[in-house]
């Protein structure tokens, strides 16, 4: 273990326990402060948006030049600014999956030789209709390894840290690209996301990696099997967790860094290449939710209000947009994300890094919101009511229609062993009161919640929706 345990932080003002931080033994092989791997890169937060609105500027050039799929669709304007990219068309999942069917496997877009590819990911497909594919080749591996190695270098990681990465490395991109940045920083990688989670403890136990890699939800899971196996996790020799892939709320950051006596660190990713880390100071700053940082080289992001199509300010919620800058083989201009984040501006991180983001705890997906007994909702409205309780940790929510066709919305809540007789009450008022809906409560002990956590890299939802036959959501 090069790292050497050092310091540390007090997690939350309510008397937690100390957090042991892994201290920085060897110099970046980035600049730290900018997260940029090339020389030369602008060193202020006005400058590197200028670096990056010129390559994005050159990204759509090209394509409107000669890209089988974008040359017809695209009209350049005369102007090179911020606002006139926004006036270029959005590039929608449906239309990437389309393309991928009519010219298998890669799509129109893809004019790279095959001899240069170096390896291909898939979307996932779970929100329905089919799979986006995309080809990498050298260059473009390079740049998404690096901007992930970014982040894992934020969270402690250095050549010969032991990593579990709880993620299958498969075809989708996130646990493949997480290997790739573990190994670009030359970390020790146990990659165990092909194993029931009993061997996964017994990894834990066996090498006592350093740094844990998995989704929240596993994370829980993976806590729960420690503890089957008679193992506190607090005791696990767990430095730093690196979460991605789910919504979490700040009691459960709190609770999750206690448990196993660790920095919770998070990353947002997207196969289309939008990538944000926690910086140092982790997910949670002072008891609140902390930022992601979007390494600058990797793309050129747009946070945009979808209702006034203008840049959401400082704080405000908006929808994330995408065009690679590193993404040769397959590009993308203003790929649409349907993810829903809470754009940080550059300076509000008390890191002081040149860099904005979106607020830590996962983001949400405009697809989410729920339209029960006629009103649309979103998960988030249940997540600030639930968790407003004091006591609360964590829960599950389901819809289903009764039968005489009333509407029921069922929570069950994880709560603390010692509020637990008394949460029920204060949970359902909380949510009428904010949500504006009558539910029913029942609250289960820490931990039971994860006990049907899927292996493999499954993103957990809170809510099951059981109107419909067949539909999870
Ligand atoms: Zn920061």
């Amino acid at each position: 273990m090069s790292a050497a345990l050092r310091g540390g932080r007090s997690v939350t003002g309510s008397g937690a326990a100390e957090v042991p931080a892994l201290e920085p033994v060897a110099p970046a092989p980035f600049d730290e402060r900018t997260a940029c791997w090339g020389a030369s890169m602008p060193a202020s937060a006005e400058g590197l948006r200028e670096w990056q609105l010129r390559r994005a500027w050159e990204v759509a050039g090209s394509l409107a030049a000669s890209n089988p799929f974008y040359a017809p669709r695209l009209r350049l304007p005369a102007g090179r600014d911020a606002a006139s990219f926004r006036g270029l068309p959005v590039t929608g999942k449906e239309e990437v999956v389309a393309d991928c069917a009519a010219v298998p496997p890669y799509g129109s877009r893809t004019v790279s030789s095959p001899h240069d590819h170096r390896h291909v990911v898939e979307t996932s497909g779970t929100s329905g209709g089919g799979h986006e594919v995309y080809a990498l080749d050298a260059d473009d591996e390079l740049a998404v390894f690096r901007a992930a190695a970014v982040g894992f270098w934020w969270a402690g990681v250095r050549a010969g840290t032991g990593v579990l990465l709880t993620l299958p490395v498969g075809m989708t991109a996130a646990g493949i690209w997480y290997y790739g940045a573990l190994r670009t920083i030359g970390a020790n990688v146990l990659s165990a996301g092909a194993y029931p989670a009993t061997r996964k403890v017994a990894a834990l136990t066996r090498y006592r990696p350093r740094v844990l890699v998995g989704t929240p939800s596993y994370v829980d899971r993976l806590a729960a099997a420690c503890r089957d196996e008679g193992v506190d996790p607090a005791t696990a020799g767990v430095a730093s967790i690196v979460v991605a892939g789910e919504p979490y709320s700040v009691e459960w950051a709190i609770d999750v860094e206690r448990s196993w006596n660790a920095r919770l660190h998070e990353q947002y990713g997207s196969t289309e290449r939008v990538m944000a880390w926690s910086c140092p100071n982790g997910a949670i700053c002072d008891g609140a939710l902390g930022t992601l940082h979007f390494p600058p080289e990797l793309c050129y992001w747009e946070v945009i209000d979808p209702e006034t199509r203008e840049p959401a300010a400082d704080g405000e919620h908006g929808e994330l947009i995408c065009t690679p800058l590193a993404a040769e083989a397959s590009p993308l201009l203003r790929f649409a994300s349907r993810d829903r984040v809470r754009f940080v501006a550059a300076g509000s991180c008390a890191c002081g890094r040149p860099l904005p983001g979106i607020r830590a705890g996962g983001v949400e997906r405009y697809d989410d919101m729920m339209k029960i007994r006629g009103v649309n909702v979103w998960p988030a409205s249940f997540d600030a009511a639930v968790f407003g309780v004091s006591g609360a940790l964590n829960y599950r929510g389901s819809v289903r229609r009764a039968a005489d066709g009333r509407e029921l919305v069922e929570l069950v809540v994880e709560g603390d062993p010692r509020e637990r007789q008394s949460l029920a009450g204060p949970v359902r008022e909380a949510v009428h009161r904010l949500v504006g809906l009558a539910v029913e409560v029942t609250v289960v002990a820490p931990g039971s919640l994860a006990r049907d956590v899927p292996e493999g890299f499954v993103k957990v939802s809170r809510w099951t929706d059981q109107r419909r036959p067949g539909a999870t959501r």
